[in-house]
């Protein structure tokens, strides 16, 4: 195995002999070289603060690389099967490399840094504090402030919601772009009261990329929305597979939520306004207060997925949704300040992972998806002034093949988005940041959301069940009673 690093610290491993040796040995040998080099990662960032870095240490597993370069710890049962199939050799040298090749020194989800070695482009007017606090900085007129709530997949975890997108403009504006599961949570840690968030966008009606309408649309009844809440999203292959429906069906799913609540609080949030587009059409489908939502289609499973652009102020932000690449999006894309395209992790660390045969694999990454080389000839293609891949598990096992493979057809700026990544974008700029946020935040109601009207109907309880609630009062004074004599 060759272990090869540079002054940007450790990058890739590469093999040379192509035969297998004892893993134990491996890890034995890996960690005393990394403990003896050192690793001082000296990638230039403006905002002057350490780093922090991961090692890429592969215990009891084996380091197998592809016949195109790309690097995996895998199993020794999975090397050999991938092994036998071609797939690449098992990797059993090291040796220090020299070279004065860049790479990308990565942070996982939690980290307080930004993944990408580009976190401000431009020239920024102000100077902007190393993390974005929610609820601490006033945008510009002229500025954007985008934050991922989500960037994971159909498989939530603590460290990455499903799919979201949420999007402040300097006019007051507040917008969102899916609401997968897990992205109520952290919208919560923003700051922001649900009455402000009342405009959601959906690509198309996957659950992480809706599965947190609901939860949206239940907390802001009794938590600040008394105005409908309007969800834009496209048609499908006839009503019953449209956003028209899905909102119906919601709403239907949630009656007794909605019926248990009327009479008791205020409860006029409660209705949604649905505007089901064609998704088969480019289209402007919202134009207020300057901010112009485009919608064009997107290649992913089936017919009833779309693509957004938006602009505003002279400012474009293209996010894909889930898709293909395709020539839509490259048109779309074309020079806008932020790209944002869904970016699988590779198939072999798919299959390797989650257990999928590497065949399945490779047909959700190349077939429903994109993989971080396909996103890179978007991203060339296209030339936006900062690439965004998401929609991947971000882990210290995925962020250097990923960027290895997008870098094999794009090299300009780009970002791996991990919840909570923000952009704060503005005509002459784009800083990335992460944000660092409250994890037990209190809902933010505005007053007259408190005494808004409620309903004359108040839901009943029968009385034999009433009958039998307990009078708490009543309830201490006998405990109390008793415990003195
Ligand atoms: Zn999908
Ligand atoms: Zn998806």
């Amino acid at each position: 195995m060759i272990f090869i690093k540079n002054k940007y610290g450790i990058k890739f491993l590469r093999s040379q002999l192509g035969h297998k040796i004892n893993s134990k040995f491996l890890g034995a040998l890996i960690i005393p070289l990394i403990l003896s080099i050192g690793i001082v990662p000296a990638i230039p960032f403006s905002a002057g603060v350490d780093i922090p870095h991961l090692l890429p240490v592969c215990i009891d597993k084996v380091w197998i690389e592809s016949i195109n370069g790309r690097i995996a710890c895998v199993t020794p049962s999975t090397a050999e099967k991938l092994v036998q199939r071609g797939w690449g050799t098992i990797l059993d040298e090291i040796m220090e490399d020299t070279s004065d090749e860049k790479s990308i020194t990565p942070v996982i989800s939690g980290g307080t840094l930004p993944i990408t070695e580009t976190p401000i482009i431009g020239n920024p007017e102000k100077e902007f504090p190393k993390n974005y606090v929610p609820g601490t900085e006033e945008l510009a007129e002229d500025e954007i402030r985008l934050t991922f709530l989500g960037t994971g997949m159909p498989f939530p975890t603590r460290n990455q919601a499903a799919a979201g997108v949420l999007m402040e403009f300097g006019n007051g504006d507040i917008l969102m772009f899916d609401v997968g599961s897990g992205t109520v949570a952290n919208f919560n840690s923003m700051k922001i009261s649900p009455a402000e968030l009342d405009k959601f966008f959906i690509s198309h009606l996957h659950t992480d990329h809706q599965g947190d309408l609901d939860m949206f649309w239940a907390q802001g009844i009794p938590f600040g929305r008394i105005l409908p809440m309007n969800v834009w999203g496209p048609t499908g292959d006839g009503h019953a597979l449209g956003t028209q429906a899905f909102v119906d069906g919601l709403l239907a799913a949630n009656y007794w939520d909605l019926k248990s609540r009327e009479g008791n609080i205020p409860t006029s949030g409660a209705e949604i306004i649905t505007h089901e587009f064609d998704w088969t059409t480019t289209q402007v489908v919202y134009d207020e207060n300057g901010i112009t939502v485009t919608s064009f289609p997107a290649i992913h499973a089936m017919a009833g997925a779309v693509s957004y652009r938006i602009d505003w102020n002279g400012m474009s932000v293209v996010y894909s949704g889930d898709t293909k690449i395709n020539n839509f999006m490259i048109e779309q894309g074309q020079n806008v300040d932020l790209l944002i395209h869904e970016t699988f992790l590779p198939a072999e660390i798919l299959s390797e992972k989650t257990g999928m045969t590497l065949e399945n694999a490779m047909v959700v990454v190349n077939e429903l998806h994109t993989p971080a080389k396909a996103a890179g000839v978007v991203f060339e293609l296209a030339q936006p002034k900062m690439a965004v891949m998401y929609h991947t598990w971000v882990t210290d096992e995925t962020i250097t093949p990923i960027f290895d493979d997008l870098r094999i057809p794009y090299l300009g700026p780009a970002t791996l988005a991990q919840d909570f990544t923000v952009f704060n974008i503005t005509p002459d700029s784009i800083v990335v940041r992460q944000a660092l946020v409250d994890d037990a935040p209190w809902p933010i109601v505005p007053e007259e959301s408190a005494h808004a009207e409620k309903s004359d109907e108040v839901p009943v309880i029968p009385q034999w069940l009433e009958d039998q609630a307990i009078d708490v009062e009543e309830a201490i004074k006998e405990i109390l009673e008793k415990r003195h004599g």
